[in-house]
């Protein structure tokens, strides 16, 4: 059908906003979100968005009225519906960890039993605490969980660390990362079979983003006698563009390379005689 669309449910405002915005706004989607709307328009790709806070995205997308989301992983197993994860996105990262007050002693995991511990993720952490057979008291409470041990409610807490500023000023100190999260995208598991198609042309867009954010442009120059070797260096999509300079015996060579092993192959190709190497993002990369 010309007309059908999928539905995507984002987070209203917070801190997955800026990255989920930014994904689309590289896969070539607008989204206006004009006043306090529980709806916005998307411009670019045939999407109906849904702002809701990011802990509602779980059910709605289990209950096919999103047919996708994006949100945090933390929240997807805290929620733990029956909906599929089909891509980690790379924003977002954040780590759920213990803390203890700064004073407490921590020897590794077995030094929460019989622990009183407050958390907003109750389920992630007694799925862990079972896995490593270890018998605590959780307190399972919605914000402001770094203030529970203060007031006497807890011993420990599990949550989500940031800079760790929030920790020191109510005295406590971060022991042990239990988990390390990233915003997912998410689907319906019984998607018709039109909605499929529209959800592999979003991720087809995605990936073309995300390679690109992975991979550079290389420009560089070499006398002749050092192609072959250089060549062998910056393999690229197929292999390099080569094309003579205005000055006899000298070229110019243009590839991709990978920003894992960036450094590397720099100093690889200046040992191999590359000059006036120049480097620059590429903003989609299709293979
Ligand atoms: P809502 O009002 O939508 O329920 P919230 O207060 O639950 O929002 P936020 O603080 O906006 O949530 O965090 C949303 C998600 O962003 C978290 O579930 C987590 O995946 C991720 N996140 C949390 N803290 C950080 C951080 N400091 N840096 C990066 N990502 C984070
Ligand atoms: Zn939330």
């Amino acid at each position: 059908m010309e007309s059908e669309k999928l539905t995507l449910a984002i987070q209203k405002s917070g801190r997955l906003s800026e990255g989920t915005i930014e994904l689309l706004k590289l896969c070539g989607i607008k989204v206006s979100n004009e006043g306090n709307h529980l709806k916005a328009l998307a411009e670019g790709f045939p999407l109906e968005i849904l702002l809701l806070r990011d802990d509602d995205i779980p059910q709605y997308v289990a209950d096919g009225v999103a047919d996708i989301g994006m949100l945090g992983m933390n929240e997807v197993l805290e929620k733990d519906k029956k909906i599929d994860v089909v891509k980690y996105l790379g924003f977002s990262k954040c780590r759920l960890s213990i803390a203890i007050p700064r004073d407490a002693k921590y020897t590794g995991i077995e030094s929460l039993e019989g622990k009183r511990i407050a958390t907003s993720y109750p389920v992630i952490l007694e799925k862990f605490l079972e896995k490593k057979n270890i018998k605590a008291d959780i307190h399972s409470i919605s914000g402001s969980v770094e203030i529970a041990p203060g007031i006497g409610l807890a011993d420990v807490i599990f949550e989500i660390v940031s800079s760790g500023g929030t920790l020191l000023s109510n005295g406590l100190k971060e022991v042990d990362v239990i988990m390390k999260s990233e915003a997912v995208l998410v689907a319906y598991p019984n998607l018709t079979e039109s909605k499929k198609k529209l959800l592999n042309k979003l991720l087809f867009r995605i990936e073309a983003v995300q390679k690109a954010k992975s991979n550079k442009y290389i420009l560089l120059n070499a006398p002749e006698n050092k192609l072959n070797e250089i060549v062998k260096l910056i393999p690229g999509m197929k292999s390099p563009t080569i094309l003579p300079l205005a000055q006899k015996n000298w070229f110019s060579l243009h590839s991709v390379i990978s920003e894992d092993d960036f450094w590397n192959v720099i100093d690889n190709l200046k040992s191999a005689g590359a000059e006036g190497i120049l480097v620059v993002p590429i903003e989609k990369m299709v293979l």
